[in-house]
């Protein structure tokens, strides 16, 4: 199931933060080059990203498939078993 963040969380992609969205969502990220998608270690870009803002964080990620690392995009992946 994947998802938009704006949906989940009813704000537009740029106000949303990391912090508006609940820890038992996966995160994926997909490519703006080649339009690669999947999901990404949340708690490994939680720890790197100092500004919170998803358009910000994503700067993190990078595509296993091109290797582009600009403007990709954070979107809902999943949910984690509770
Ligand atoms: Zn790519």
């Amino acid at each position: 199931m994947d998802m938009e963040c704006s949906a989940l969380v009813g704000k537009a992609y740029y106000e949303i933060k990391l912090d508006d969205i609940a820890e038992w969502w996966i995160l994926g990220g997909q490519c703006a080059c080649c339009s690669h998608k999947g999901p990404f270690d949340r708690a490994r870009l939680e720890r790197r990203a100092q500004i919170r803002f998803l358009r910000f964080a994503s700067d993190f990620l990078r595509c296993t498939r091109c290797g582009n690392k600009h403007h990709n995009r954070i979107y809902i992946a999943g949910k984690l078993p509770r």
